[in-house]
């Protein structure tokens, strides 16, 4: 029975593994995708609100040119942590991509949803990186979806991911919900 525990706890330990990114420690793409999947179904199930984050890092790019990749790597670690400390214990946060971060918010109206992005936009801003170059100050830009307020033929994902692109376009550093205009 104990090589059983030892192969058991194995299996789970490369499960887990498969579902972690490995930059970050955040959870994976694989992983948002199938923890959306369920909390869609959820919230279809028994009609709760549900809401998404869509965290993007403001000109990033400057950030790995001028200082290099490895200092590139330690600002999305440093984002994750600040994501991943400012959110509740029953939300769900994700490297989605890149320099794009996720935030399923279960039990959540969009309105809320809001005010959870204003803390995380704050956060970030409030938690300049030491660098050789100095301060690096850090903001992100940030899309929020509902279910309640969706529009029937989008997912969450892309409405978070419009409404991502509307904070871009009103000059970052910003909260945006999706809009249909
Ligand atoms: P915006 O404010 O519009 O979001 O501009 P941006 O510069 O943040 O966005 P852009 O999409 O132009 O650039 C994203 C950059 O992210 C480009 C790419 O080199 C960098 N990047 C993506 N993944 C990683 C990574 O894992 N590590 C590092 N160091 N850089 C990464
Ligand atoms: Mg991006
Ligand atoms: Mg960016």
């Amino acid at each position: 029975t104990q090589l059983i525990a030892y192969e058991r706890s194995r299996r789970e330990k490369a499960e887990s593994e498969a579902r972690k990114d490995f930059l970050t420690s955040l959870a994976n793409r694989k992983a948002f995708d199938e923890q959306m999947r369920l909390e869609g179904e959820r919230a279809r199930r028994f009609s709760r609100p549900l809401s998404l984050l869509m965290v993007d890092i403001d000109n990033f790019k400057a950030v790995n040119d001028s200082l290099g990749h490895e200092w590139g790597d330690n600002v999305l670690r440093v984002v994750a942590r600040t994501i991943a400390t400012t959110i509740r214990q029953t939300d769900f946060a994700a490297r989605y991509g890149g320099e794009e971060f996720v935030v399923i918010l279960p039990e959540t109206e969009v309105d809320d949803a809001l005010r959870v992005g204003d803390r995380i936009r704050i956060a970030v801003r409030e938690n300049p990186i030491d660098t050789p170059r100095g301060l690096l100050l850090l903001t992100v830009s940030i899309g929020a979806s509902s279910n309640r307020t969706m529009t029937s033929d989008r997912s969450l994902d892309s409405e978070a991911d419009q409404a991502l692109y509307l904070a871009k376009r009103r000059g970052k550093d910003r909260v945006e919900r999706f809009s249909d205009i």
